[in-house]
């Protein structure tokens, strides 16, 4: 969701006729996106300003902005204690970060963090014609933003405000010109995606919603759309629509990531995540049931308040028990104002690395075991540029895993394209492909399932 905030500031920078610098040594302005989910990203942004005094004063005129959630939580705060920052702008306030450009440009400082519950936030420019996003081939498409939830770890509905959903209509244009332009694989963002429209529904007058798995349905039909995908689903807003939708669509991937926090009931209930384990085994099984081949990955806190050695050894035996195929895991963080920072009993933070430990150790078994019951199979793989260490290929499968391609330099694939692989190797944090000849007479690889071990046939329209 940040990733894509940055997006929407650099288009909005783009039509204020500013262009992208290479690299920070040529930028006269620079915007940090920020996140307040932990507080360790939230002491990143204050190591980053230290660094950028320099920056800043190197070259007379250099303008440095701070976005995003940790902007909304300390406002002009940021200002009094940071005199290299000029200005400060939250992620409802987006569309204002060229006249603050400008004012900053005539030496005025402002911080503007005003909480707007209208569409308003959602009225953005088009993709600049020059702008070509972070990721060829892919685009992230805002469906809905903010939290009503409340889970008592989180700071979102604080920082993010209340649920707001765009209208369908809205989202579809979007979609299509993202696609006239080039994306092959849409992702749908929200705090919790699958709750769009949820509000607006009831209040019958702005309906210009439709139920989320009709979204997704009309959102499939657009030609030209390879893949769809979206994040992050919440458990308790799958409907039977949206678990057969992932039977149904042939554009929608098979991949759910499926935040999961505890595989404790005593856990989840001081959470306030409103499901039980029985409630998301369940789900698991339903999504499996209509996706066999379904990847399911997962977010996990250890060291919840009051969190005992039988309430981790509980989530252990579910990640075991779902093999999720990989996992973010998160050491507790109090967050402020939220319910939980207020609660006894705190996990010894020694305890709490333990138990990360323990379970990062048996992620990486379940990721590379899964790794493994690939190879030999067949998949497409959207191409998104480099491997990490370089050198080669480097995309994503159907299953949202990372796939390098083992190709010379002169017959790699350009950045944004789907190409056909047999998997020929697994690593720990990804797979090692070698392309297949694409069907002589295809125009577009079919998107969609790998054929063996984990495969089954989805029909194409
Ligand atoms: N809306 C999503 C999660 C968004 S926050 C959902 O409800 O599932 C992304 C992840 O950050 C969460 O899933 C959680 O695992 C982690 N997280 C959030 N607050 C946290 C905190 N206070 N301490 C540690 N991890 C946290
Ligand atoms: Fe945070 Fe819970 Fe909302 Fe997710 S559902 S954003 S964890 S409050």
């Amino acid at each position: 969701m940040n990733v894509h905030d940055s997006e929407k500031v650099a288009n909005l920078l783009y039509h204020a006729g500013h262009v992208a610098a290479e690299q920070e040594v040529d930028a006269d302005l620079l915007v940090l996106n920020t996140c307040s989910i932990r507080e360790k990203a939230e002491h990143r942004l204050y190591s980053e300003l230290g660094a950028l005094r320099a920056w800043k004063a190197s070259r007379p005129g250099r303008i440095v902005g701070v976005a995003g959630c940790v902007a909304q939580q300390e406002g002009d705060a940021i200002l009094r204690r940071f005199p290299q920052v000029d200005f400060v702008f939250s992620t409802h306030n987006l569309r204002l970060v060229p006249h603050m450009v400008s004012a900053a440009r005539r030496g005025l400082r402002d911080a503007r963090t005003d909480e707007d519950a209208s569409l308003a936030r959602f009225d953005l420019p088009d993709r600049h014609p020059d702008y070509e996003g972070s990721t060829p081939g892919r685009a992230f498409v805002t469906v809905m933003e903010g939290c009503d939830l409340f889970c008592s770890f989180c700071v979102v509905p604080t920082t993010r405000g209340r649920e707001i959903s765009r209208p369908a209509d809205a989202i579809i244009a979007e979609a299509r010109a993202l696609v006239g332009r080039g994306a092959r694989e849409l992702t749908l963002l929200g705090q919790t995606v699958n709750a769009y429209g949820r509000h607006e529904a009831r209040r019958a007058a702005a309906a210009d919603t439709l139920p989320f798995a009709t979204l997704l349905r009309r959102l499939d039909a657009i030609p030209g759309l390879v893949r769809l995908r979206y994040t992050s689903p919440h458990p308790a807003f799958f409907d039977d629509a949206l678990v057969r939708a992932h039977a149904e669509l042939p554009t929608l991937q098979p991949h759910v990531h499926l935040p999961l926090q505890s595989g404790s009931d005593a856990v989840l209930a001081r959470m306030r995540r409103r499901y039980s384990v029985a409630d998301y085994r369940d789900l698991v099984e339903r999504l499996r049931a209509a996706r066999p081949d379904l990847a399911l990955t997962t977010d996990l806190i250890v060291g919840f308040p009051g969190e005992s050695d039988a309430d981790f050894e509980a989530t252990l035996g579910l990640v075991r028990e779902v093999g999720f195929v990989d996992s973010y895991s998160f050491k507790y963080s109090p967050r402020p104002n939220t319910r939980a920072a207020g609660f006894a009993d705190a996990v010894a933070p020694e305890r709490a690395s333990e138990r990360l430990d323990a379970l990062q150790g048996l992620q990486r078994e379940l990721t590379l075991r899964y790794h493994r019951s690939r190879v030999g199979s067949r998949c497409d793989v959207l191409l998104e540029g480099d491997s990490r260490r370089g050198g080669q290929a480097s995309g994503r499968d159907p299953y949202h895993r990372v796939v390098n391609l083992a190709v010379t330099a002169d017959a790699r694939p350009a950045p944004g394209e789907i190409v056909p692989v047999r998997v020929i190797e697994a690593t720990p944090h990804s797979l090692i492909a070698e392309p297949l000849p694409v069907p002589s007479g295809a125009v577009e690889p079919a998107a969609g399932p790998a054929d063996e071990p984990v495969g089954r046939a989805i029909p194409r329209r």
